[in-house]
């Protein structure tokens, strides 16, 4: 279902982002009833969690980018709205400090990966060492180049020791960037939301859709897909990577709960073997 709500990026596709609309809303979803459907979704999550969580087989990962505005911060407080806060892990990749970048790229990002049981949120990620450092040249050409590489692997490695991995890219129009600077501009209550680094990056708007361009066609794997989320209108966006979200668990669902289920079998049976040698008062 979730591959035409949004694009699943098949291992190999030369991406070219102007084929994929921005604007484009699949007729199953409606803007009225959004909220409904994504209360539903939500909840959904909220107990599959749960059993990612009591399984401890596998952990998720779910990777957001986009450009500035593209609304990473909007999708992790909607989507998440009803994922138990204790099971979930997120964490927001800003400029290296000297200590990160005093070690290879992915220190950091090994640092922060979800153990077994946690959903784990990255806003921001390893990508941005193919993005901004690319499009800044922060590392010589050479150096950017070979980190398609070493992130598939890193990705691989993640994924073989049971890490479900989901990577969306929030992909918005550049009109919609300028209106949504526009709005924090205009109103007062949202001028705190204003940097003024977004503005200067604008002007590098082709540079950062090329660099994704190339992040997404040579880094979506089997194991490790990439999704281009289309995000101009952000009840959908919400709504198609919950979709995507649930869909993915979903098929973990059997596997989690026969396992608790045999879990709770042994205990069952080590507490009658307790009471029956009378080690357990009043039960
Ligand atoms: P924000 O997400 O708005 O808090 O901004 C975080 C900033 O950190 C963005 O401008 C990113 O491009 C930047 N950033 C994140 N990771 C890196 C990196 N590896 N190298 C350079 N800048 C980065
Ligand atoms: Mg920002």
């Amino acid at each position: 279902m979730s591959n035409d709500l949004l694009w699943k990026v098949p291992e190999g596709e030369h991406v070219k982002l102007k084929k994929y609309d921005p604007d484009y809303v699949h007729p199953s979803f409606k803007r009225d009833g959004a909220e409904e459907t994504l209360g539903n979704l939500g909840k959904e999550m909220g107990e599959l969690q749960e059993l990612l969580s009591a399984a401890q087989h596998h952990s998720l990962l779910m990777v957001l980018q986009g450009m500035d505005t593209s609304g990473k911060d909007g999708t992790i407080r909607h989507v998440f709205s009803q994922v138990n806060p204790q099971g979930c892990h997120v964490v927001s990749f800003k400029v290296p400090t000297p200590e990160e970048a005093a070690h290879d790229f992915l220190w950091r990002i090994h640092n922060a990966v979800p153990p077994k049981g946690v959903m784990g949120i990255f806003n921001r990620s390893q990508y941005e060492d193919v993005l901004v450092v690319r499009v800044h040249n922060l590392v010589p050409e050479d150096v950017w180049k070979r980190r398609y590489k070493e992130i598939n692997h890193f990705e691989k490695l993640l994924a073989d020791n049971g890490t479900i991995i989901l990577k969306f890219f929030l992909h918005i129009s550049q009109d919609e960037q300028t209106a949504r600077l526009q709005a924090r501009i205009n109103d007062k209550d949202k001028a705190w939301k204003i940097s003024s680094s977004d503005f200067a990056e604008r002007k590098y708007w082709d540079d950062y859709q090329k660099a994704y361009e190339d992040a997404l066609s040579q880094c979506s794997t089997d194991e490790a897909p990439w999704y281009i989320v289309p995000a101009n209108h952000k009840w959908y966006r919400n709504l198609v990577i919950a979709q995507t979200l649930v869909d993915t668990m979903r098929k973990y669902k059997d596997e989690w709960k026969a396992d608790l289920e045999e879990r709770g079998r042994k205990e069952l049976a080590a507490l009658q073997q307790l009471r029956a040698s009378n080690e357990v008062k009043g039960l």
